[in-house]
C-alpha cells in the first residue's frame, strides 16, 4: 500500500442510484422503509458538501431490489456511462449487495480502455436508519472516484466495489456474508485501496489504461446462453445431462472442487465430451472461495482437461459467467471463445 498525494479539487461525480437497501428511509406515515429522493442527497449526507467536487445524481425508474438485476440494467449502465463520460471524472454507483459482484463484474467486461473510476457501493442497512454502513461506504466511494495523482489521472481507473473500508476489484469479488458489514471479499487479489484514517492505494495492484486519452471501447452485445452446473456427491446423470447438453446453451461453468477435480466415472465424463464434441464451451472453476484451477495436478482435473475442458484459473463464478456473457455476445467460434477465456481481459484472472 501506498500513501499518495491525492488532488480533490474541480473533480465531478455522477452518482447512479439503481435500487437497493442504500437507498432506504424510514417513512414515518407508512413506517416502511422507502427510496429516498436522491437529488437530495446532501440532505441525508451533509458530509458530502465538505468535499471539493460537484455531485450530481441520477435515478433509475423503477427501483429495482438487485435480486431482479437483469443484462437490460448493465446495458443501460454502459449506456449512461458512455453518454456522460466526457463529463464527469468518476462514476459511483448504488446497487443492493446482492447481485453486486455480477454487475460490477459485468460492467469490467462491458467497459474496455477505461480512463476513469466506476465504483459500485451500498449497504447492509439503510442510509436513513442509525447505525448505518451505507454513509461511509458512500462517502469513501465518492472520495476514491474523485481522487486523481498529480498528473490529473483517476487513481483508480478501473471497475470496482467498495464496501466496508476496502475497495475490491469488481470482477474479483463475491458476496460473503448476508448480515455483516464486510459483505464483500476478494480472496484471490488484495484490496487495490483500504480506507483508514487516510485511504491507502495499492499502486501496484491498480490498472491504468494504455492511453489515458483514448475514449473506452463499450461492448454491450451480451449472449446469456450460460448454465451453471455445481458438483456434489449424488449428482445424478440425468442432472448433468440436462445441463451440460441443453439445447439452448453455448456455455456451461462447472464449479467443481479444490484444484479443479470433478468425478472420474465414465457416465460422467463421456457427458462431458459429448457436450465439448458438439461444440459447447465448458468452463472450470474451483467451489472453494480462494485459490485456483489447475487440471495438471490430479488425475481427476487432467480427465476434464482431456475432454476438452477449458481451466477458469482463480476466477470468482460470477466473474466467469459475465466474462462468458461478453466473450459469446461477440464471438461464435468455441476455439476463439476458449482462447479469450485463457486470456486475462480485465485483471479478472491470475495465471
Ligand atoms: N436485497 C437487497 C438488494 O440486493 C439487499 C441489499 O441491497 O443489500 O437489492
Amino acid at each position: 500500500m501506498t500513501q499518495t498525494n491525492v488532488i480533490k479539487e474541480k473533480s465531478s461525480i455522477l452518482l447512479i442510484y439503481t435500487g437497493g437497501t442504500i437507498g432506504m428511509k424510514e417513512d414515518p406515515v407508512l413506517q416502511a422503509l422507502t427510496p429516498f429522493d436522491f437529488s437530495q442527497i446532501l440532505e441525508e449526507v451533509p458530509e458530502l458538501a465538505k468535499f471539493a467536487c460537484k455531485i450530481d445524481s441520477y435515478t433509475f425508474d423503477p427501483l429495482i431490489d438487485s435480486s431482479d438485476v437483469e443484462p437490460s440494467l448493465w446495458k443501460a449502465l454502459a449506456d449512461l456511462i458512455e453518454e456522460r463520460y466526457d463529463d464527469y471524472d468518476g462514476f459511483v454507483i448504488l446497487h443492493g449487495t446482492d447481485t453486486m459482484a455480477y454487475s460490477a463484474s459485468a460492467l469490467s467486461f462491458m467497459i474496455e480502455g477505461l480512463t476513469k473510476p466506476v465504483i459500485f457501493t451500498g449497504s447492509q442497512l439503510p442510509i436513513g436508519t442509525p447505525r448505518t454502513d451505507g454513509k461511509e461506504n458512500l462517502i469513501s466511494s465518492v472520495e476514491i472516484a474523485a481522487a486523481k495523482d498529480a498528473d490529473g489521472h483517476a487513481l483508480v481507473p478501473e471497475v470496482c466495489i467498495c464496501f466496508d473500508n476496502l475497495l475490491m476489484r469488481g470482477n474479483r469479488t463475491s458476496k460473503i456474508n448476508s448480515d455483516n458489514f464486510r459483505a464483500f471479499r476478494s480472496e484471490n487479489l488484495a484490496p487495490l485501496a483500504e480506507a483508514g484514517i487516510s485511504i491507502r492505494y495499492n499502486r501496484q495492484l491498480i490498472r491504468i489504461p494504455e492511453d489515458w486519452s483514448a475514449r473506452p471501447v463499450f461492448h454491450k452485445e451480451l449472449d446469456t446462453r450460460v448454465s451453471i452446473l455445481k458438483i456434489h456427491p449424488g449428482i445424478t446423470p440425468q442432472v448433468v445431462r440436462d445441463i451440460l447438453c441443453g439445447q439452448e446453451t453455448r456455455a456451461v461453468i462447472i464449479e467443481t472442487y479444490g484444484a479443479g477435480n470433478a468425478p472420474t466415472k465414465e457416465w460422467f465424463l463421456s457427458i462431458i465430451r459429448e457436450a465439448a464434441e458438439s461444440g459447447k464451451v465448458i468452463l472450470n472453476v474451483t467451489q472453494c472461495i480462494a485459490g485456483s484451477v489447475n487440471m495438471d495436478i490430479y488425475a481427476t482435473g487432467k480427465c476434464l482437461k482431456c475432454c476438452g475442458v477449458t481451466s477458469g484459473y482463480d476466477s470468482t463464478t460470477e466473474s466467469a459467467l459475465a466474462k462468458l456473457f461478453h466473450i459469446l455476445g461477440t464471438n461464435e467460434d468455441a476455439a476463439a471463445v476458449k482462447a479469450l477465456l485463457e486470456t486475462d481481459l480485465r485483471g479478472e484472472i491470475s495465471k
